[in-house]
């Protein structure tokens, strides 16, 4: 029978950390599972030509938006841009999260105990991040370790590979739970970009799909979107729901950078250790594969605004209060760079890979993440309420989790 006519109990679109953890939780629960994924499944191979192809195409995964803020960044590829992220792994804010009805710490503590999430061991720091740790604790920064979503027995010290999506299996991603939820009997179809929801009845039926140019239907009495922060806001508006996709953040960045003497080349892992200024930025070190640099991020938290596009396009521009923080985080960073032996310090353009927002939660989903349509749940970045300007999977994970257990109790 066509993978698309068999009956299923759930359907889940997009398979970043949110639709991973709901399909492998589903699937463990002996449930049927369709997971619908745009990109491809291609095994991950560390090169700068295949991230490109999977995070670097403009107006599909890279995102120019208009006038202020230039890029924006998405993975399309089975577990999404967790395959190409940093793997830093921030607890969520639990009180925010609480004052929309929503408490996830249990599923938090569950997580920690399931997957890796641990700082970098010493052996495994570099020398980059280590003379950073050094300078901004010298200046009196409350420089930490972060903790990383790394499998640390299977890093390799002096490597940089996971700048461009880990080949060694040891940065831990979303790709490890849709691999779990296989093995459980979920089915993975790749190269299936996820058109409308079918809905009767003010019920979600199942979804509408386009792979390599055919269209087809799947049932399924519930349906879980989680195609990200951009894709899950451009599916429910061309399903009815008008108001999703505005007032988002993107969490912007600049790379402050600068040569300094005596440093080789940059082999190491980015993020091992910064500061996190509540409301305001995180610092943290992000060195540039195989170049003789230090460097220093600066992501800020953004007010909402902007729209997504019908198609799928971004249009935001940042406000003075962004672009003040952004200046504040920098000057932080020369300090530090400065202190550490940088002379000529400069600032990259800004960037951004955390679109989200664009279906809040006590606005478009409420806390149970269901629409407006019965059988349809929203888990990814998109649901996130406010403003946010941190690392946020670990949040979508237990987010997943926390949505997985409604519905196997439903
Ligand atoms: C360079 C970079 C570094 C990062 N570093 C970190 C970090 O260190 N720590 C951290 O916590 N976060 C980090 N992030 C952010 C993190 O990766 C994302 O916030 C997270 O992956 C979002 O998860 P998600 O489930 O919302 O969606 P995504 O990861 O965006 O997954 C959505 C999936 O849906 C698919 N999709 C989209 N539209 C459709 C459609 N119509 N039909 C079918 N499938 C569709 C996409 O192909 C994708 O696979 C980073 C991001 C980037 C870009």
């Amino acid at each position: 029978m066509e993978v698309f006519q068999k009956e299923y109990d759930a359907v889940v679109v997009g398979s970043g950390p949110g639709g991973a953890t709901v399909a492998k939780e589903l699937s463990q629960n002996g449930k049927k599972v369709l997971i619908l994924e745009w990109g491809s499944n291609a095994s991950i191979k560390g090169t700068f030509l295949q991230t490109a192809k999977m995070i670097g195409i403009p107006g599909k995964s890279l995102l120019v938006t208009n006038k202020k803020l230039h890029i924006l960044l998405r993975g399309i590829t089975t577990g999404g841009s967790s395959v190409f992220y940093c793997g830093a792994a921030f607890d969520p804010p639990f009180d925010m999260l609480m004052s929309y009805g929503i408490d996830i710490k249990n599923e938090i503590k569950e997580l920690k105990n399931e997957i890796p999430v641990k700082p970098l061991s010493n052996e495994l720091m570099g020398p980059m991040a280590d003379k950073i740790f050094t300078s901004a604790q010298d200046l009196g920064y409350n420089w930490e370790k972060i903790n990383k979503f790394l499998f640390q027995d299977k890093c390799k010290a002096d490597c940089w590979r996971c700048s461009y999506g880990c080949p060694y299996d040891a940065m831990w991603n979303a790709r490890n739970f849709v691999d779990e939820a296989v093995k459980n009997g979920a089915t993975l179809v790749n190269d299936a970009k996820v058109k409308t929801i079918l809905t009767n009845n003010n019920k979600a039926t199942g979804i509408v799909l386009k792979k390599r140019g055919r269209t087809h239907r799947v049932e399924a009495p519930v349906v879980v979107l989680s195609a990200g922060g951009i894709g899950s806001a451009e599916i429910l508006r061309r399903s009815g729901v008008e108001k999703a996709g505005y007032d988002f953040f993107v969490d912007p960045l600049i790379i402050a950078t600068g040569r300094v003497k005596g440093l080789r080349k940059g082999k190491e892992l980015h993020m091992q250790a910064g500061i996190h200024v509540k409301d305001e930025y995180v610092l943290t070190d992000m060195a540039a594969p195989k170049a003789n640099r230090l460097s220093i991020m600066v992501k800020i938290k953004d007010d909402l605004g902007g729209r997504i596009t019908d198609r799928g396009g971004c249009r935001k521009d940042l406000c003075k209060s962004d672009y003040k923080k952004l200046d504040d985080g920098y000057g932080h960073a020369r300090k530090i760079l400065g202190n550490a032996g940088v002379k000529n310090v400069r600032k990259s353009m800004v960037l951004a890979g955390h679109p989200g927002g664009t279906v809040k939660i006590g606005d478009i989903v409420d806390s149970d993440l269901k629409t407006v349509y019965d059988n349809l749940y929203v888990c990814d970045c998109s649901v996130i309420p406010k403003s946010w300007g941190l690392p946020p999977t670990l949040t979508l994970l237990g987010l997943g989790k926390r949505l997985s257990k409604h519905l196997l109790n439903n």
